[in-house]
Formats: structure tokens, C-alpha cells, sequence
């Protein structure tokens, strides 16, 4: 749905720049962090609807971001979407160990990730309307 806004934590600049023209070409609202320290600070300023956050940050990882983003309860609630690139199947149980709930791989796909994204998206709407209840 566009207007959406999404957090998009990414430190490759390459990586970052196609994310947010896929997002953005979709109508959503972009914010971008490079670093964990500034993925939080963003995610509690700004509450987006999704996080997309890369694992493999330099500093504090994304692991330790989203155990962070869980135990605080401005953004506990917002659905954080694990991107990696190593295809690695205990990189997914971390993620999902640290909170995460759903997962990308890396590299983008252009066509895919749009579209998961707006899965995402729609499963956490419907998420929130059963939790909050209809008009709230
Ligand atoms: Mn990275």
C-alpha cells in the first residue's frame, strides 16, 4: 500500500540505493540507516510499519539491533525483516532467535523482493487488526 514507511537498515551503499529505488518506485516512504546505532535511533523517532534489516552491520549487528527493537516497547511491535547474504540456513534461525519475523536473501531481486515486501506488509496489517481490533 503505498505511503507505507519502511526503515531500510543497510551499510552497502550499492545494496541500500536499489532497496530504497524499488521502495520508493512502489509509493512507499523510505528512511535509511547505515548503522545499527542509527537504525534504532530511527526506529524509535519515526515507528515505521517494517524494518528490513541487514544482519551483517559493522558495530552493532542486526541481531543485536532487532533483540533490542524487541525489548522496547515503542518498537517491540513492528515487524523486522531479516535481509542477509549468506544463504546460510543457521543465519535464518538466528535471525529468527533475535526476534525477526521473516526473512530476505541477498543479492536483491528486483522483481521479488517488491513483492515479498509487500506481503510482509500486508500480513503485519492484518496482524494489527486482529490485535488492535477493527478501527483502532
Ligand atoms: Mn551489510
Amino acid at each position: 500500500m503505498a505511503g507505507e514507511r519502511i526503515l531500510l537498515v543497510e551499510d552497502n551503499p550499492q545494496n541500500r540505493r536499489l532497496a530504497q529505488f524499488l521502495l520508493k518506485s512502489r509509493g512507499y516512504v523510505v528512511y535509511e540507516a547505515a548503522t545499527g546505532e542509527e537504525a534504532l535511533e530511527l526506529a524509535t523517532t519515526h515507528r515505521p510499519d517494517l524494518i528490513l534489516m541487514d544482519l551483517q552491520l559493522p558495530g552493532l549487528d542486526g541481531f543485536a539491533v532487532t533483540r533490542r527493537l524487541k525489548k522496547n516497547s515503542v518498537t517491540m511491535d513492528i515487524p523486522v525483516i531479516a535481509m542477509t547474504a549468506y544463504a546460510m540456513k543457521g543465519d535464518r534461525e538466528r535471525a529468527m532467535e533475535a526476534g525477526c519475523d521473516g526473512y530476505l536473501t541477498k543479492p536483491i531481486d528486483t522483481k521479488e523482493f517488491p513483492l515479498a515486501v509487500g506481503r510482509y506488509l500486508t500480513s503485519a496489517r492484518e496482524k494489527g487488526a486482529f490485535d488492535h481490533g477493527a478501527g483502532s
